[in-house]
């Protein structure tokens, strides 16, 4: 059996072929048609992998745009993708945090993978993906270049909780003089500690695993660890944990 499995998300787009003991993925930026990044996405998994369409036997999709795409046999949420994608290489895991572009998530597994219990912020960008690449772009950096330019003895605390605001206060920390390593420190504590609040509020199980591609900010890594106190397991595929769900979940139907 050959199954894709693809997450449609606020801004990546990531795919996952499963085709016996090969495996292929892709990220594309969504861009602004969920449908062409989804198709996109299938064409560049075929590409790689030299299989032809008519050999898939399913393709599953997940994410906010897995309502666009017509080519997909199925649409999963996206809770349980990631729960199935932990579940297959990390039994061990209860607690799943998943930090996307738009929003972020925690989710309680049982010993069979199952989803037991969840909550969700959706409402507000802070605490996810997006807040970060505003305050990024406000110090004139990439996303991927805040954790390394960290700073965390000269931490300054963001008070602010709305982005909007957030992005003023650092700009006026900057004209302060305050250094840039350290205001990224307080944007990561702020993101960390909204976050594990919400998973304090749904009960913090352990073993927990770290998802979504702000898992791949070695920063927020840290700063959640220090704020729930415990071990977190971040998979090596920590972005595409949700089209790895989807794609297990392929063999399922
Ligand atoms: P979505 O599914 O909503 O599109 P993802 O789970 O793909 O979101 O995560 C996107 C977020 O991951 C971005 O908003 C950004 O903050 C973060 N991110 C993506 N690539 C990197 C990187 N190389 N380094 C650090 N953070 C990253």
């Amino acid at each position: 059996m050959i199954s894709i499995g693809l997450d449609i998300g606020s801004v990546a787009a990531k795919g996952v072929m499963l085709a016996g003991d090969r495996s292929f993925k892709v990220v594309l930026p969504t861009g602004w048609s969920p449908r062409d990044a989804g198709h996109n996405i299938i064409e560049h998994l075929l590409d790689v992998s030299g299989i032809r369409r008519s050999e898939i036997n399913a393709i599953v999709v997940t994410g906010y745009g897995r309502v666009a795409l017509d080519e997909a046999d199925k649409a999963v949420t996206e809770i349980s993708c990631h729960a199935r994608g932990i579940a297959e290489f990390y039994p061990e895991v209860r607690t799943i945090i998943d930090i996307g572009g738009q929003d972020s998530k925690v989710i309680r597994i049982n010993e069979k993978g199952k989803v037991v219990d969840f909550a969700m912020n959706d409402k507000c960008a802070a605490g996810t993906g997006r807040f970060l690449q505003v305050m990024a772009n406000t110090l004139g950096m990439d996303v991927s270049e805040l954790s390394v330019a960290e700073i965390v003895e000269e931490k300054v605390t963001i008070n602010s909780m709305c982005t909007v605001f957030a992005e003023s206060e650092i700009v006026s920390l900057m004209a302060r003089g305050v250094s840039k390593g350290g205001i990224i420190a307080g944007i990561h504590e702020s993101v960390a500690r909204r976050v594990a609040a919400m998973a304090k509020r749904v009960g913090i199980k352990e073993k927990v695993a770290f998802t979504g591609g702000v898992a791949l900010n070695a920063g927020i890594r840290r700063a959640l660890g220090r704020e729930l106190g415990c071990d977190i397991i971040i998979p090596d595929v920590c972005q595409f944990t949700g089209a790895l769900g989807a794609a297990l979940l392929g063999f399922e139907s």
